[in-house]
């Protein structure tokens, strides 16, 4: 984990991230665990594509991984974000859905027919430590839209591998129960 170098920096809690303080104080968001200049680049980089990155295979999971990663702390918002876009990693990089329908395995993880009520299925998970992902920075700091793309495509099989490492089986299960 990084400290900032000057006072005009701050640390991202979440991903460890280091970057200028915004001069306006950013709209962080509700539950998502991001420091505002984090945030910041992230929503740059998703709504506006600014700056711009080449297609790839796993450009539609960059949300999922942001917000499995940002997980922030516990609260039934916080768990059902962690859970269900981790899902939608797991469904993708294991199950085999197509990355374009990630929204569906979204849909499905908090749709109503499960035997228990949505906001009782999932629960905290104990995040990876941090400094074992890469962060959103390492996409937008690469010098090409394929370069970008590349380190996009790394940055979601970095945040995958920590936290199925911790998790994968509690996943897998939830994916079997409440999902496939
Ligand atoms: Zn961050």
């Amino acid at each position: 984990m990084t400290t900032p170098s000057n006072l005009q920096d701050e640390v991202c809690p979440d991903c460890g991230v280091v970057l200028p303080q915004l001069s306006e104080s950013g709209a962080a968001h509700r539950y998502v665990g991001a420091s505002p200049s984090c945030w910041q680049l992230f929503s740059y980089l998703l709504n506006a594509g600014e700056p711009p990155v080449a297609p790839g295979q796993l450009n539609p999971l960059l949300l999922d991984a942001y917000c499995v990663q940002h997980h922030g702390t516990p609260s039934p918002q916080a768990v059902n974000s962690v859970a269900v876009h981790a899902l939608a990693l797991h469904g993708v990089l294991v199950a085999g859905v197509a990355p374009e329908n990630a929204l569906w395995i979204r849909q499905q993880a908090l749709r109503d027919s499960a035997d228990k009520g949505k906001h009782g299925r999932f629960y905290w998970l104990e995040p990876p430590e941090l400094g074992k992902m890469l962060t959103v920075a390492d996409i937008v700091n690469a010098p090409t839209p394929a370069a970008r793309s590349e380190q996009l495509q790394a940055y979601v099989q970095s945040v995958w591998q920590a936290w199925s490492n911790r998790h994968g089986t509690t996943l897998a299960q939830w994916y079997a129960q409440y999902v496939a």
